[in-house]
């Protein structure tokens, strides 16, 4: 008879708790709902064991066991637990991820389905008759109009109270609940016959069906990546089997999606954060139930149950978007491996980028590469030119070479993509007589000026301040803007060829949703036109007709403090000018810089990504930084900056000594100080990640208890991004 049940409930705290289980104690991985303190909570059972840790006599007896057979099976459990001990966070955070929000309330779990109603013959013989009124026939027409039948969401959105209704009309009979969508029966558009490389690279991973094995499909934007992963999902379909595909963005999704679902003809879930909680909930009990076999999702849908499990596959692996910034700090690339591992499943990663880490892990012969060098549409690959911008005349940031490139294409009736990685008009707003420049008062960053909301915003806080007409410190009249957003190329470029549609596509202008889509959608394929933007640009939908990419800005990314900013340009660059020439038209690329023989962008513009990615690698071997090392960050920040001070330094005094961590700091953050917080951080460093581990263990469980860690806020990352 166990005795306790270790239970992982939603609280920030790094351990389980223990309740005593009622009569029949619930199996792992089913919800309970516990008293916790003065409060209910629903917790997930981790854990039954013979013997409590804490005195029986101590313990709470749980309240109820939702779950009759448990929501997460033995493989999610153990990959959720994982998880946590890795990535260090509190076992119930790491649930809280695992399960959509209407999974964690004290309710039974809602249908695989919503609830539709439909019209019974009766029920549209009594329409034509007009035998009823009032809110009765209002459902009656609306059902009859929804081609028989909707969903309870698009009633309660249509006809408000029309469940008093839908009780009448069921009890005579009129409408019923409708059965669940029967999956498309729509025949499959056939695949296009695979390329030599793209058949090779299908065949390996299929051969691997049934066991872990990892993969890298490293292949150029357009040459055919996602027709390999089709045709895998296609092959686990034959056999049964459910596909994973993580995307970086939802943005990405709906052209995937429609593609997904034409070509496999059947149902596509799609999971990620924006959907409604009740359909993300349903769409994650599809994929239990094994009814869902196709789930295409971003993060979150790491956690996707997958008692069928074929493959796993994460599409541009390299992408940050992939590493949870907040909360539990897990990495879903690095997730999504583990979970193959438990599942007996290949995973495949792609990217026309890879991170150094799975290159440095393909290096050691931990992963295999496979390659498509080919682009089976575009005329050729699209060769990269420096423009170099020194001693150069600048219209707004843009060079003589540039703007005629530009304006050839668009001469040709072609269409050019301006990028540059900021919004807004400018990063600064200087005074010119007495040095002044707008600066954020919470961040000591300087705003970053709007001009056409006649605004400054704090890109890190969201500080707003109003444009001042005179310097407040001189009271001078010339407030100049310095350098160049979005916002600004946007009019430069306008200005400069009036006769051709020029569109910025950024967070200002794609705010509202599908917006994005609807821009390019408006993008006639055959006309030429001007686009301008940040990295939203550099993925997803297809543009045939551009054929000019320019990348202007990206000097910062060469003299960052930031180690990975090296690698980040290069997989900027690279997928920037991806967007070029993707049809038969060649594209062409130009990258606007102050610094035309950098090393970096020597390699990458010479000899291509892959040999700049392994100079990158043998400095960070060097170096001894990731991946040939293993870091973790802890972070602080407080109204106070002693408050900082003092935690940091009493996390430092409580690491333990000797083993071969190397710990830099305390010291302040790369922003000091942000949204009127002090921010402080120590870094931690070990060549072996075992010993990295068994060092953070004991300590990250002892700094929650410090006395100074009350007085700040903190968080653990393991393998951070951003330092
Ligand atoms: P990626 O995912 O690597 O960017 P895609 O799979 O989207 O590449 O392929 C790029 C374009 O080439 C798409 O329009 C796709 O339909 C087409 N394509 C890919 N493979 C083939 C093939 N074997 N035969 C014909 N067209 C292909
Ligand atoms: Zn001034
Ligand atoms: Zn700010």
């Amino acid at each position: 008879m166990p005795a306790v049940v270790r239970v992982a409930l939603p609280v920030p705290v790094p351990s389980l708790f223990d309740y005593l289980p009622g009569p029949v104690p619930p199996a792992p991985g089913s919800r309970v709902l516990v008293p916790f303190g003065r409060r209910r909570l629903v917790g997930v059972v981790a854990d039954v064991r013979d013997h409590a840790e804490v005195e029986p006599a101590r313990l709470k007896p749980l309240l109820r066991v939702l779950d009759g057979t448990p929501l997460l099976d033995a493989e999610l459990l153990a990959s959720v637990a994982w998880a946590a001990d890795y990535w260090l966070g509190a076992p119930g955070e790491a649930y809280a991820n695992a399960l959509p929000l209407a999974l964690r309330e004290p309710r039974p779990l809602p249908e695989l389905h919503e609830e539709a109603w439909t019209l019974t013959t009766a029920g549209r013989s009594a329409l034509d008759a007009g035998s009823r009124r009032g809110g009765s026939r209002d459902l009656l027409r609306f059902l009859a109009g929804a081609d028989g039948a909707a969903a309870a969401g698009t009633l309660d959105a249509a006809l408000p109270g029309w469940r008093a209704a839908a009780r009448r009309l069921a009890a005579a009979g009129l409408i019923a609940r409708a059965a669940p969508p029967p999956a498309p029966a729509a025949p499959a558009t056939p695949a296009p016959p695979l390329g030599p490389e793209q058949r090779a690279a299908v065949d390996a991973v299929a051969a691997s069906f049934g066991r872990f094995q990892p993969f890298l499909l490293d292949g150029v934007t357009g040459s055919g990546k996602t027709e390999v992963y089709l045709a895998l999902i296609a092959q686990a379909l034959a056999q049964g089997k459910q596909s994973l595909l993580l995307v970086p963005e939802i943005g990405l999704a709906p052209q995937t999606v429609r593609r997904l679902r034409e070509r496999l003809g059947v149902p596509v879930e799609v999971l990620h954060s924006n959907l409604a909680e009740g359909e993300r909930a349903r769409a994650w009990l599809r994929a239990r139930s094994g009814e869902a076999r196709v789930i295409l999702g971003t993060r979150s849908a790491v956690f996707t149950p997958l008692p069928q499990a074929g493959l796993v596959i994460v599409d541009e692996e390299h992408d940050g978007a992939y590493k949870q910034q907040e909360g539990f700090r897990y990495h879903a690339r690095d997730l999504a491996l583990v979970r193959a591992r438990a599942l007996g499943v290949p995973a495949l990663l792609g990217s026309a980028t890879p991170s150094l880490e799975t290159l440095a892990n393909v290096e050691a012969g931990r992963y295999r590469a496979l390659h498509l060098r080919a682009r089976p549409r575009a005329a050729r690959p699209p060769q990269v030119q420096i423009v170099d911008m020194r001693a150069q005349r600048l219209e707004h940031g843009l060079s003589p070479a540039l703007l005629a490139a530009v304006g050839e294409a668009v001469a040709r009736g072609e269409q050019a993509l301006v990028f540059r990685n900021r919004r807004g008009y400018a990063p600064v707003l200087l005074c010119h007589a007495c040095g002044w420049h707008a600066q954020c008062p919470r961040c000591e960053r300087p705003l970053t000026l709007h001009a056409a909301r006649r605004e400054l915003l704090c890109h890190h806080c969201g500080h707003r301040a109003h444009l001042p007409a005179t310097c407040p410190a001189c009271g001078a009249a010339e407030l100049k803007p310095q350098g160049q957003g979005t916002e600004r190329l946007e009019q430069a470029l306008a200005a400069c060829f009036p006769q051709t549609p020029v569109l910025r596509i950024d967070r200002e202008t794609t705010r509202r949703r599908d917006a994005f889509e609807r821009l390019l959608d408006g993008l006639r394929e055959d006309q030429p036109a001007i686009l301008v933007g940040t990295q939203m640009l550099a993925k997803g939908h297809d543009l045939p007709n551009l054929t000019l990419v320019a990348i202007v800005g990206v000097d910062e990314g060469l003299h960052s403090v930031d180690f990975r900013a090296g690698e980040r340009l290069a997989q900027l660059v690279v997928q920037v000018a991806g967007r070029a020439g993707r049809a038969a038209k060649p594209g062409r690329v130009l990258l606007q810089t102050h610094h035309p023989d950098h090393p970096l962008l020597r390699s990458l513009l010479a000899q291509g990504y892959a040999a700049a990615a392994r100079e990158l690698l043998t400095e960070r071997r060097l170096a001894a930084l990731p991946p040939y090392a293993h870091q973790a960050l802890l972070r602080a920040e407080a109204h106070q900056r002693a408050a900082v001070d003092d935690f940091l330094a009493a996390a430092a005094a409580a690491l333990p000594a000797g083993g071969d961590l190397r710990v830099l700091g305390p010291m302040p953050a790369p922003m000091p100080l942000r949204a009127g917080r002090a921010r402080g951080q120590l870094l931690l460093e070990a060549d072996r990640r075992g010993g990295l581990h068994a060092a953070l263990r004991p300590w990250a469980a002892a700094l929650g208890t410090l006395p100074a860690a009350r007085r700040v806020r903190w968080s653990l990352d393991v393998d951070p991004v951003d330092l």
